[in-house]
């Protein structure tokens, strides 16, 4: 590839809102060339990993992300990642012959922020998991299924996220919300140290005794921002089996079923973790619902109490309810059922990875108070209004509170401490939904937020991207972005790791 086309997929990477990082306006390794065959060579011989030319055998299925809606983009080379060297040599040479690049661990960013026309930073490879006296070391390329089979086959685990192919990584860099977060704290709550390779190759170890402030920041601050994390350590619970409720219930009696749901899960224990959902498909034949969920790891019978408290506010409308008991691996990998692990990805994470991609976009609401009748109203019509038009796609409700309240403000990243609810709007079709759809779908997720303000913080969960936010430094970070940016001066002066959304430095 010549440079002149490398700057050209650059451009249109960058107009299209992706990732594409430029690098310092002072370097003493300035190159005029970019890298011949040979450099690339003596490159991959160096590494334990590997790199991968468009010419390779699977590269394009290598180079697709979770979002179908960034296949089309056409990277330049993958370079695979297997040992923290790897990653340092990566760093080095992108940053050696100034080419844009993406980190990539899971691939999940809603908004391709770890697809790019450059080259790919595929951390994939460096995806070991280890139990030691209850830490467990995660290396930064594990999916959450590897994690929770691996952690499971010892009763133990993190708290984490539901979707078996998303990284570990992106996930417990933007905070990491998920069934045990009430009852254990975010994923970055159980973070306990973080082995990072910083812009300029140098390996820090970050933690509250070393480096505390940057392991502030990598608590919430978001992934790609301060460096390539390489490996994690993280406190683990014992696991115990899950009860899971699941209730259906009509959408036009929506207001009330929601109203009742929120008042029961004020009087909520941290035991337990709920969330009502959606989901709609444009088909005047289909009448969407509201399904609430409510699980607990362990303590069945508070749940059932509980449960059946709800139901009885709920009587007299139609439901359909099932419980039933899981053990907690079984739970977590549900996606997964009957799958051995490799299978137990997506295809462009593993050959024989048998889980679904979605071309899909998303935005997401803070809510520090319950949402009024007046919210809900609003909230219900205009989802009602989109399936009478035609258009598909989901709303999520999420309890937030519990343990993740429990933590100070001012000890992680992770802006949105006091919220009681986050919401998630989304818009999802399958591999191969044209460009124009998956965009109308963006705008109206983001419209969603805008007419949700008048209840929300106008705070946004970072990890669920939105490219169409303004102020997404307030949005995603809140009062920390100042510190934040303070920080990126310290650790990344050069503003090496930036892209549309990335913090920039004070
Ligand atoms: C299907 C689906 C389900 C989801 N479920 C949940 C959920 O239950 N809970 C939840 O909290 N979130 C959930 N998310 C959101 C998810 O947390 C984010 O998309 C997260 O960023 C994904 O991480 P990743 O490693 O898979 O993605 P990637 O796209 O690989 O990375 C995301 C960001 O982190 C950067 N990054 C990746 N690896 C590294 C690294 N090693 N060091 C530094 N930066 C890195 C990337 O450059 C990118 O900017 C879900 C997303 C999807 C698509």
């Amino acid at each position: 590839m010549q440079r002149r086309q490398f700057l050209k997929f650059s451009a249109a990477t960058a107009a299209a809102n992706l990732v594409g990082c430029q690098l310092p306006a002072t370097t003493d390794t300035q190159h005029d060339g970019l890298p011949s065959a040979v450099h690339w060579r003596e490159l991959s011989e160096q590494l334990t990993g590997s790199v991968l030319r468009p010419s390779a055998n699977d590269f394009e299925r290598q180079k697709k992300a979770a979002n179908a809606r960034y296949d089309d983009i056409t990277t330049a080379a993958i370079i695979q990642c297997a040992t923290t060297s790897d990653v340092q040599l990566a760093i080095h040479f992108v940053v050696q012959y100034q080419l844009p690049f993406a980190v990539r661990s899971g691939g999940h960013s809603y908004t391709g922020l770890s697809s790019t026309s450059g080259v790919l930073i595929d951390i994939g490879p460096l995806n070991q998991v280890h139990l030691k006296d209850d830490i467990a070391s995660i290396g930064a390329g594990a999916k959450l299924g590897d994690v929770y089979a691996i952690l499971g086959q010892q009763q133990r685990s993190i708290p984490a996220g539901s979707c078996a192919s998303v990284g570990i990584a992106g996930l417990v860099l933007g905070g990491g919300l998920g069934i045990a977060d009430r009852r254990f704290g975010l994923t970055c709550d159980a973070l306990r140290r973080v082995e990072l390779v910083t812009a300029s190759g140098d390996i820090l170890y970050c933690s509250a005794s070393e480096h505390p402030e940057l392991f502030w920041a990598l608590r919430g601050g978001g992934g790609g921002q301060f460096g390539i994390a390489t490996q994690f350590e993280f406190a683990t619970f014992a696991t115990a089996p899950v009860r899971n409720y699941i209730g259906r219930y009509p959408l036009q009696e929506g207001n009330k079923v929601l109203e009742k749901w929120q008042q029961w899960l004020k009087s909520l224990p941290g035991e337990i973790w709920t969330q009502a959902t959606v989901w709609f498909n444009g088909q005047p034949t289909s009448q969407p619902e509201i399904q609430l969920r409510a699980c607990s790891i362990g303590h069945p019978d508070l749940l059932s109490d509980y449960w059946h408290q709800l139901e009885h506010q709920l009587r007299g409308i139609w439901s359909e309810v099932d419980m039933q008991d899981h053990h907690y691996l079984d739970f977590m990998l549900s996606d997964c059922a009957g799958m051995e692990m490799p299978e137990c990805k997506l295809p462009n994470q593993h050959e024989r990875g048998q889980l679904k991609r979605v071309a899909m976009a998303g935005s997401s609401d803070i809510f520090n108070e319950y949402l009024p009748l007046s919210a809900l109203h609003h909230l219900l019509n205009a989802i009602r209004k989109r399936h009478q038009q035609g258009f598909r796609g989901g709303l999520m409700l999420t309890s937030m509170g519990g343990a993740i309240a429990k933590v100070q403000q001012s000890e992680s990243a992770f802006a949105h401490r006091q919220a009681v609810l986050s919401a998630q709007y989304l818009f999802s079709g399958p591999v191969g939904t044209p460009e124009a759809m998956v965009q109308e779908g963006a705008m109206w997720v983001n419209q969603m937020r805008k007419q949700m303000r008048p209840w929300s913080t106008n705070g946004a969960y970072l990890n669920y991207t939105d490219a169409l936010l303004k102020d997404w430094p307030q949005a995603y970070y809140g009062d920390n972005y100042v510190a934040l940016q303070q920080l990126k001066r310290q650790y990344d002066p050069g503003n090496v790791f930036r892209f549309a959304q990335s913090i920039r430095p004070a």
